[in-house]
């Protein structure tokens, strides 16, 4: 299976950084070197970011049909290289062979949606109260060069609901990609240049993230910026962005509850979030992770979320029947030891894995932990891994104002067969999107974002684009 080097891109052209600098690239199944990553210099990011001013000026100018059928091509050729770019994924990333090729289908998908809605960002005309002289207009346009952050999880998915967003608008954008799964998201920038984006409009950095953030924001050309990654890191992000009234989007960490009442359908629910919870490793934003069963079904689910923990085939996602593959990096292993001795020790029952499974690559048993406490640290901060922490509740009103407890408010999910419970839960629950009687399904025409630390701004819908547009008034009399 081969696995190509990754290049910066920019101004249209792929290079490598202009201090010859590369960084390793390891499959996290085998644990060994896979290929190499290009560094970016400062030099590498004036020349991107002079690039992008210029793109900014070529695409807004176009009209957003044109922009629209660049983008479908780009969407279309995504579709019939889904199996390449699926098995580079799978290299770099881990998760099964599948999973990749939804992940690069569902990115089509998303970019096509793009394509079209861009088509409708219209202005308006309003009436002016003074004078039927004045003519008011309310108009849209892009924001200008955006810098997008984008993480290991989903290595095409998080850059194209980005890039889908702010093409659509009108703006160009420089993506600093993750430097752990590089190749798959310069597949997706190599459809746009194949499918005839000019140059500039997009382009592609690695390097060192803090670094490359810090030179970044503030720059003039930089005119707003979007983050998928954790709460912390998007915290200081923000600020910075703050400092110099830069437009901003925060898709951040969650620790999504999943409340199962008396009267849920427990097989539904197993089916639904336990499917869920081990996708990608567990290493999902709006994974179900603190489980909140009522004691009248708890003894079920958890028996049945056990044998589902237990039942599931982990290996390497290039392997057929694969259901579940290694944790992306070392670093998530050293979490899950972590998380999970702590919870143990303070008196959590450990029901299903628990532990590191193989000598070779980053493999974790999935993990059921059951009687978990609310002190232990898995029920405090996000997991990011293929663990379901599960507590029992007697009160509607006790498992709503736990869910509510954390700082978090990005998914949610709840079981439940009477409507005054789900009318009640959907008014409660602090979370940017809840899922009931169902497993999470995003799609490019529905809001996908937090509140709360969560973060800001949402990555789906026709609110995704407005996020990349300014407002502005103008009136003219005619005189
Ligand atoms: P991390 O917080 O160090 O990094 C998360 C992402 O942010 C990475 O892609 C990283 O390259 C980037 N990043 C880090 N510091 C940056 C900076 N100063 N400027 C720009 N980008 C920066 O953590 P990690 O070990 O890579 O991932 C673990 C945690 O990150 C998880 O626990 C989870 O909370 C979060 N995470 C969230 C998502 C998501 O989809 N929301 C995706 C990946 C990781």
């Amino acid at each position: 299976m081969t696995y190509p080097n990754t290049q910066l891109f920019i101004n249209g052209q792929w290079q490598d950084g202009s201090e010859g600098k590369t960084l390793p690239v390891v499959n996290p199944a085998t644990g060994l070197e896979i290929g190499t990553v290009a560094h970016a210099s400062r030099i590498d990011l004036d020349a991107a970011l002079v690039a992008a001013e210029k793109g900014f000026d070529t695409w807004r100018n176009m009209s957003a049909q044109e922009r629209g059928k660049i983008m479908r091509k780009a969407a279309a050729l995504l579709r019939e290289r889904a199996t390449p770019i699926a098995a580079v994924l799978t290299q770099e990333q881990g998760k099964p062979l599948g999973e990749a090729k939804a992940e690069v289908m569902a990115g089509a998908d998303i970019l096509d949606w793009f394509a079209e809605e861009g088509s409708r960002t219209y202005g308006r005309i309003v009436a002016s109260r003074a004078n039927p002289a004045i003519r008011q207009m309310v108009l849209k346009d892009p924001v200008g060069p955006v810098a997008a952050f984008t993480p290991w999880n989903f290595p095409i998915n998080q850059v194209i609901r980005k890039v889908g967003a702010a093409l659509a608008a009108g703006c160009s954008m420089l993506v600093k990609g993750p430097e752990e799964t590089p190749a798959s998201p310069a597949a997706l920038i190599q459809a746009f240049a194949d499918a005839g984006l000019p140059e500039g409009v997009l382009g592609l950095v690695y390097g060192t993230p803090a670094e490359i953030s810090a030179y970044l924001i503030p720059h003039p050309i930089i005119r707003k910026i979007t983050f998928t990654g954790s709460t912390a890191v998007g915290k200081q992000l923000a600020a910075l962005a703050g400092q110099h009234m830069k437009r901003v989007t925060m898709e951040l960490g969650g620790h999504a509850p999943v409340i199962i009442c008396e009267d849920a359908d427990i097989e539904l629910a197993v089916k639904s979030v336990g499917g869920m919870k081990f996708r990608n490793a567990g290493q999902v934003c709006i994974s179900p992770t603190r489980f909140l069963v009522h004691h009248s079904v708890h003894d079920d689910f958890v028996k049945a979320m056990g044998q589902l923990a237990n039942g599931l085939k982990v290996g390497d996602g290039l392997a057929q029947g694969t259901q579940m593959g290694p944790l992306a990096n070392a670093r998530r292993i050293t979490a899950m030891a972590e998380l999970i001795d702590d919870a143990v020790h303070r008196g959590a029952q450990l029901v299903a894995g628990g532990h590191r499974q193989g000598e070779t690559g980053n493999f974790w048993a999935p993990t059921v932990l059951a009687d978990v406490p609310l002190n232990a640290r898995i029920f405090n901060d996000e997991p990011f891994g293929p663990v379901a922490a599960i507590r029992k509740f007697d009160q509607l009103d006790e498992a709503i104002a736990e869910a509510n407890r954390l700082s978090y408010g990005l998914a949610g999910y709840a079981f439940t067969c009477s409507l005054k419970n789900a009318d009640l839960l959907t008014r409660k629950v602090e979370v940017g999107m809840l899922w009931i009687n169902m497993p999470a399904m995003p799609s490019a025409e529905m809001p996908f974002g937090g509140i709360k630390e969560s973060g800001y701004g949402t990555e789906g819908g026709p609110e995704a684009l407005d996020a990349y547009l300014n407002t502005r008034s103008v009136a003219i009399l005619n005189a």
